[in-house]
Formats: C-alpha cells, sequence, structure tokens
C-alpha cells in the first residue's frame, strides 16, 4: 500500500477536500469460480500482453506490482498452485487456481528473486475490463 503526506490546511477547521485512500481506487478480482481473490491498491501503470514462451500460452495481460502491494487470499476448496519455469532455474513460477485453472500472476521464487519489494505480474483478467479500461497496453514480443 502506499501512504499520503499533504500539508496540512491553512484554516483547520477546514476539511481538505482531497484525500488518498486506498479503497478509492483498489481493485478487487478473481479466478472464474471466485476461490481466489486479488486485491491491488490500484490500476496498473500499464498492461502488457508478454508473447514470450510462457506467456503466449496463458493468454495473460499482466499489471506489474511490488509484491508487498498485493493482497491474495485463497478460500476452501482450492490451493494456489505453482508451476516453476522450468528455463528459469528456479527463480519464477507461474500459479494458477487448483478449481478452475486460471493462471492468476507469476512472481520471482527463491530468496532473492522473491522479496516483498520485488514486482510480480498480475493477470489482469482476473478483473473486470471495466476496472482497467484506458490503461495503455503494451505488447512485448521476446
Ligand atoms: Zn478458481
Amino acid at each position: 500500500m502506499f501512504s499520503a503526506t499533504a500539508a496540512p490546511p491553512e484554516n483547520p477547521a477546514v476539511i481538505p477536500t482531497v484525500s488518498i485512500s486506498s479503497n478509492e481506487t483498489s481493485l478487487t478480482g478473481t479466478c472464474h469460480c471466485g476461490r481466489i481473490e486479488f486485491q491491488l491498491p490500484h490500476k496498473p501503470e500499464y498492461i502488457n500482453e508478454c508473447l514470450c514462451t510462457a506467456c503466449y500460452k496463458y493468454g495473460a495481460l499482466w499489471g506489474y506490482f511490488p509484491r508487498k502491494d498485493v493482497e491474495i487470499s485463497v478460500k476452501e476448496g482450492a490451493t494456489h498452485e505453482r508451476y516453476f519455469r522450468e528455463d528459469s532455474d528456479g527463480h519464477m513460477s507461474f500459479a494458477r487456481c487448483s478449481y478452475c485453472g486460471v493462471a492468476t500472476n507469476w512472481q520471482g521464487e527463491g530468496e532473492e528473486h522473491g522479496k516483498p519489494e520485488r514486482k510480480m505480474g498480475v493477470n489482469m483478467r482476473l478483473f473486470e475490463r471495466g476496472e482497467w479500461e484506458g490503461v495503455e497496453r503494451r505488447v512485448v514480443t521476446k
């Protein structure tokens, strides 16, 4: 999550009209069966359609966030399964819902790559299209 500091208003009796709350901009999305839920603090800076050998087959649209900013909850009846990408030396995994099979995210793995401040890719298809409409779309071809 982020924090915002604002200068105190000149007249303390006047309530500032600008406030930043994570609830105003946060996004909540789920896999198809709803058993895995993702909450993001805000829209991604851009959405990437990655055409690498794995992402191309997943058909995912990635939004990137520091891992610590992404809240993931898993409901009863599903597990959050990971496929450790075999050509990544175990440094990267793709995760999916064990029940409905929807790809939810990729993330770094291990001591270095799995740090909370490192970015992860969240499949923006977990979210209703209207939630991220207007965000720049990019296509990475390698
Ligand atoms: Zn599911």
